[in-house]
This record gives C-alpha cells, sequence and structure tokens, in this order.
C-alpha cells in the first residue's frame, strides 16, 4: 500500500509543487543525491573514480513541456560530456526521452539524441533510462534508428514488464548494449508482473539471454543494474561460468544505495558504475527511490523530527 502510495505521491503536481521546499526533505535527499549541480555530481564522479568506480550521471527532471526546454536539455549533456572528456572522467550520461522532447516530437527528440551520440566518445555510450510502459514503444524505436546509424547508444530494459523478453529478442540483431534493471514505475497488472518472485524470475531469465549474447558475440556490454545480492550473484555466477571476463559487463546501482556492497564487488575486482543523479527536479525521482524500499520513509521522518 505504501508503495503504491509513494507512486501515487511521485505524479502529484500538487505534492512536486510543495513537498520538495521542505527542510527536512531536502536534508533527506542528500543520502541520494549529492547535490542539484553538475560540478556536484562530477565531484562524486572524481572521488568514486578513485576508488575504482565508473559512473553514470543524469540530470533530474522528465515529460518536458516545450521544445525549447527540450534544447536547453540536449545543450547541458553536450557541455557536460565536454567537461567529462576534459576531465578524463570514466563517466557517460543517461538520458530520458521525455526530457528530450518524446511528448512533443519523435523526430526532434530523435535528433536530439542523435547529436548527443555523436557528442558523445567514441569509447562511451549516451544511455537512454526506461519511463513508463507508455514510452517504452516510442523509446525503443528511437533507441533502433539511432542504434542502427552509431554504436555508442545502450538503452534500459525493465525485468517488471511482460514484453522485456519479447523486446530483448528484437533487439539482439542490433548487438545492443542493455541495462537492465527491475523497473520503477507503478504500472498496470496486465502490463508488469505483480508479484515480485515473478518480476525477479524474469530478470534472472533476461540476465542468462544478456550475458549468452555476450558471450557469442551478439550483445554490447550487459549493464547489470540492481541493488539485489541475489541478481548480482547470479548473474556474476553465469558470467564465471561462461567464461566471460570480469570486465565484458557490469554491475550499477545507484548512488547512496548499498554503498558498502558496492565497495566489495570493486575489492572483488568486478566492474562497478555508480548512478549519480542531479538537477533541481528531483521530487518524482526521490519518491521511486522511497517506493522501492518503504523502509526509507523512516529515514525521511527523523529528518522531520530532527
Ligand atoms: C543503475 C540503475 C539504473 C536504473 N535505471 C532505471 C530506468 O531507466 N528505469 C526504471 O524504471 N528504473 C531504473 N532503475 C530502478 C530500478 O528499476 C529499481 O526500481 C531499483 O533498482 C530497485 O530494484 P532492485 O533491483 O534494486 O531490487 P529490489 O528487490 O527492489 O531491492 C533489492 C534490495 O536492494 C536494496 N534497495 C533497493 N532499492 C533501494 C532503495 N531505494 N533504498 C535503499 N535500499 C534499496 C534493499 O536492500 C532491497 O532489499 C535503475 C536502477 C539502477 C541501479
Amino acid at each position: 500500500m505504501l508503495r503504491n502510495a509513494l507512486l501515487w505521491a511521485s505524479s502529484n503536481p500538487y505534492l512536486s509543487e510543495r513537498l520538495p521546499r521542505a527542510r527536512f526533505v531536502q536534508r533527506a535527499t542528500r543520502r541520494f543525491l549529492p547535490g542539484e549541480r553538475l560540478e556536484d555530481a562530477l565531484g562524486e564522479a572524481r572521488r568514486l573514480q578513485g576508488e575504482g568506480t565508473a559512473t553514470t550521471v543524469t540530470l533530474l527532471g522528465e515529460n518536458v513541456a516545450t521544445p525549447a526546454d527540450a534544447d536547453a536539455v540536449a545543450e547541458h549533456y553536450l557541455a557536460a560530456m565536454e567537461t567529462i572528456r576534459e576531465e578524463g572522467l570514466d563517466t557517460e550520461i543517461s538520458v530520458k526521452l521525455t526530457q528530450l522532447g518524446l511528448d512533443q516530437d519523435l523526430a526532434a527528440t530523435r535528433h536530439r539524441l542523435d547529436r548527443l551520440v555523436r557528442g558523445c566518445d567514441p569509447g562511451a555510450l549516451v544511455w537512454l533510462d526506461m519511463e513508463s510502459s507508455a514510452c517504452v514503444d516510442r523509446t525503443l524505436e528511437i533507441f533502433r534508428a539511432v542504434r542502427e546509424d552509431h554504436q555508442n547508444v545502450g538503452v534500459c530494459l525493465q525485468a517488471y514488464l511482460q514484453r522485456t523478453k519479447a523486446d530483448l529478442e528484437k533487439l539482439l540483431p542490433l548487438h545492443p548494449a542493455i541495462r537492465l534493471v527491475k523497473g520503477a514505475y507503478k504500472e498496470p497488472p496486465d502490463v508488469a508482473f505483480p508479484r515480485k518472485a515473478d518480476v525477479d524470475q524474469n530478470y534472472i531469465r533476461l540476465t542468462s539471454m544478456l550475458m549468452r549474447a555476450r558471450k557469442e558475440g551478439r550483445a554490447g556490454r550487459p549493464v547489470i543494474g540492481t541493488h539485489d545480492s541475489r541478481m548480482v550473484g547470479e548473474a556474476n555466477r553465469m558470467a564465471h561460468e561462461l567464461g566471460l571476463a570480469k570486465d565484458a559487463y557490469e554491475i550499477a546501482m545507484l548512488y547512496g544505495i548499498r554503498t558498502a556492497e558496492q565497495e566489495r564487488l570493486v575489492r572483488s575486482g568486478y566492474t562497478l558504475r555508480v548512478l549519480v543523479s542531479y538537477g533541481s527536479h528531483w521530487f518524482p525521482w526521490y519518491m521511486r527511490r522511497l517506493a522501492e524500499r518503504p523502509a526509507n520513509v523512516w529515514f525521511v521522518l527523523r529528518q522531520l523530527v530532527r
């Protein structure tokens, strides 16, 4: 119930206008968000790189209202990639297509993504976040179109969606780089598996497909995006059995979540990438983080008491 309430709150305009102004909410976000500016995220990227961890950075915000807003996001990321290159950081960017204008104009969104991919370092990837199920067809259509011309683009797929196995099968001929996650949005049961056990089972099945495709040279770098030790353990076990090197795939986690486990993975020689978010539009994103682990709500309430 609490998960549903938090996911409902994540898309409520009244709450997203007012709650972010509350000091106790701002204090609580610091655990998952180093700051609102790109420099805050890159500061953490620098520190993490010193500890052997690569990063992805993402500007929070979704569903921009005008083409000018979408252009501004594209310009922001182009400048960010320039800074990343100048500083020699092992940092990639991950974008939401609704931030690049997906709700307004498919062709213009594709054009903006095309610019980002061209502006990206040849050795790095521009990642597409996956948003709610209403966006999946359009996101994959744009991914396909851009992937046909460029290698350095990857896309996130969500294991909670019943369609994802079929989507992955259709994408494999493109040798795609895929980031696999469980999925963070509120979806109806005819679209997403309602039971966590089914989501986990699908996650393991999709991981196996990705790892085998990687071994056979049919996929780019698989990214196992989860904090679930069982999922990570299964992925590592599969890679080991297939004889895949530890740098042939990545494990990815969110900034501030399970940091001890992140350090343990790096110490054990696995390739870890941490996704660091920044920006002022953090409310819906933050509500989704609370929904993933309702125990985090107590953390917020403790800030209120303090
Ligand atoms: C790198 C990365 C990129 C992502 N990109 C997307 C995307 O593009 N689209 C999308 O829909 N979703 C995305 N997500 C979110 C993802 O879909 C899940 O909602 C999120 O990762 C929680 O699921 P889990 O796999 O960690 O497993 P769960 O089964 O939810 O959690 C496993 C364990 O991890 C810990 N944990 C999980 N979440 C939290 C939390 N918020 N706070 C504290 N502990 C926690 C808990 O110990 C929990 O028991 C991304 C996640 C990662 C790590």
